[in-house]
């Protein structure tokens, strides 16, 4: 593999090495590789200059559905000044392998809008997020059953609020019009928990692959989150999240957080919520109280420490910096944020990387929950709240009469409160995501030429996309 091959050129080069060790036909595993649709289309956007005269911009735009061996194909949509359609091709490719690791039933697709939102007016990204849905529209690249946008790099809920908002204009009186897009406010049919949802699940993959005693043995490391030395490049949604919980949850010290602008580091810990208060104050992480300042933020990923969370772009982890990454665990937040040469360079010095394609699925798996809770038309949890609190307030009765001790008010809050949407949803996703890392890890142990998780995990994603195809009746 060389160094400059492209992002979907890697993903590829990840797909073959997997494929290598099954007995596929190759007309299948080609099939299986390549993106089914790629539509790349361009509208003019009408602005202002400083003088307040009219004038064109064209934007470009792209949806790239990658497998329709399930439907509707699914994925994020991105929004940045950089994003080509290799880079596209290559996250619509990554959904695929993804959901088919948790288990959830898409294909992959991803989206994405070449521009820096931050250039923008509101109004303005308003009118390209609803051209882009009519766009999409009109060649039946979005739908409930069709294909299913949800925020990524660039995006967030207010996008997907006026995606669905558009679509179901469109389609006037469509019963489940609102199952279009995920992520969307919890006002406009969003679910509780979605926001957060890939840091969560980052989190739990952590939690998961530090809890087996032998695995941290071979890294020279103590069983358990608790006590690791964490660093985290990238402070939106995911960095932030995987950051919380990581600390909050699974006592993790993070010890560094790196943004565009640079990094910063403190041994004794940093609160991610404060760090991203101060950076909204100042404009900067820089400069944060108690905290050092790193002026170059790739120097942050060569930071000694435990586990090193990527949660920002791709291709961070590179031919040119791996040998010198300290870190014994690799979470990767970001999607496909370490490089082929990488790799190889930091598996040789036995370093653990728990892979894009599963330790990010927490994201699209709670995007499921929420899709599921719109073609239902019911929140999650409403049919069974009160008889499942019903049911908790008789066990604590029987304790109660049994020990004949009296349990405080908080107590009996606490153990009778009956689940609710994000109780369920939480659990939804530490189930999906317990089961996955031990589906992967099994794989990885169980034969002697699976040299790493990745390899395992498209192994696995492999399978399970081959399956569906033969079972479709496509391949014998
Ligand atoms: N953009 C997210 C990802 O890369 C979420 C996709 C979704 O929820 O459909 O996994």
């Amino acid at each position: 593999m060389s160094n400059h091959a492209s992002f979907f050129e890697n993903v590829v080069h990840n797909v073959d090495r997997a494929a290598a060790m099954t007995t596929h036909p190759p007309g299948l595993i080609d099939h299986i590789k390549i993106c089914n649709s790629v539509y790349h289309f361009e509208f003019p956007l009408r602005r202002h200059n400083e003088r307040g005269e009219e004038y064109y911009e064209v934007i470009q735009a792209w949806r790239v559905e990658h497998s329709h061996h399930k439907l509707p194909t699914k994925g994020g949509i991105r929004y940045a000044a950089e994003v080509n359609e290799d880079e596209v091709k290559a996250l619509a490719a990554l959904m695929t392998y993804k959901c088919a690791i948790v288990d959830v039933p898409f294909g992959g697709a991803k989206g994405a809008i070449q521009i820096d939102p931050s250039k923008y007016t509101k109004e303005e990204v308003e009118r390209i997020t609803r051209r882009y849905t009519h766009e999409l529209a009109k060649k039946n690249f979005i739908g409930p059953g069709v294909d299913v946008p949800a925020p990524d790099y660039g995006t967030g809920e207010r996008e997907m609020a006026w995606i669905a908002d558009t679509y179901e204009a469109l389609n006037p009186g469509q019963l489940d019009a609102l199952a279009c897009v995920t992520g969307k406010p919890i006002s406009q049919g969003g679910v509780a928990g979605r926001r957060e949802a890939t840091g969560r699940g980052v989190f739990y993959a952590l939690r998961e692959a530090c809890s087996n005693a032998d695995d941290m043995r071979e890294l020279g490391l103590a069983p358990g989150l608790a006590g690791k030395r964490v660093v985290v490049q990238g402070l939106g949604n995911v960095g932030y999240h995987s950051a919380k919980f990581c600390r909050e949850e699974g006592e993790a010290i993070i010890i560094a957080i790196a943004e565009r602008e640079g990094a910063i580091l403190n041994p004794a810990g940093l609160n991610e919520e404060e760090v991203l208060q101060h950076r909204r104050a100042t404009g900067s992480i820089l400069n944060f109280p108690g905290a050092t300042n790193i002026p170059d933020s790739r120097d942050a990923l060569e930071l000694e420490c435990d586990i090193l969370i990527p949660a920002a772009l791709e291709n961070q982890i590179t031919g040119d910096n791996a040998s010198r990454i300290r870190a014994r665990i690799i979470g990767e937040g970001a999607n496909g944020p370490t490089t082929p040469e990488a790799e190889a360079i930091l598996v040789g010095r036995g370093v653990l990387i728990v892979p894009d394609i599963y330790a990010n699925a927490g994201g699209v798996t709670v995007s499921y929950f929420e899709w599921l809770k719109n073609l239902a038309h019911v929140r999650i949890g409403r049919m069974g709240k009160r008889y499942e609190a019903a049911q908790e307030r008789r066990i604590v009765q029987v304790i109660e009469t049994v020990t004949g001790k009296r349990l405080s008010e908080s107590e009996w809050a606490m153990l009778s409160k009956g689940p609710d949407e994000l109780d369920y949803v939480k659990s939804g996703l530490e189930e999906t995501m317990v089961l996955a890392y031990h589906q992967l890890r099994e794989t990885w142990k169980s034969r002697k030429d699976i040299p790493d998780l990745r390899t395992a995990a498209f192994l696995i994603a492999l399978e399970k996309v081959a399956r569906d195809y033969m079972e479709l009746g496509i391949f014998p």
